[in-house]
């Protein structure tokens, strides 16, 4: 049986999930890196600097996805802002008195 209350409950524990798996996500690989971003480096193929460069990398891409995602919501808010203006716009003398065809005799 589909309900609609525990479907929206479903949906924000799992944005709180993803909310959640970003944000560990980024303060981990922010913590490896001020762990680690000092250390000996002896070797060309040091497995330190590859974990550096794969945090580094994945935070980056992170950073870029919000980034679009903002952006986005924002495109989107303005359009829908801008097509309700122009349909208030349209419509805004089929609620006045003169619209209604309403006379006041004064
Ligand atoms: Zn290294």
């Amino acid at each position: 049986m589909y309900n609609e209350k525990i479907c929206s409950k479903i949906k924000k524990n799992m944005a709180m999930f993803i909310l959640l798996f970003f944000g560990l996500t980024l303060i981990l690989s922010a913590c490896f890196f001020v762990a680690h971003s000092d250390h000996n480096c002896m070797d060309d193929k040091c497995m330190v600097c590859v974990q550096l460069y794969h945090c580094e990398q994945l935070v980056k891409n992170i950073a870029v996805a919000l980034a679009f995602l903002t952006l986005g919501k924002g495109i989107v808010y303005l359009i829908s802002h801008f097509l309700y203006f122009l349909v208030s716009f349209k419509n805004a003398n089929k609620y006045t008195l003169i619209g209604k065809k309403i006379r006041l005799n004064i």
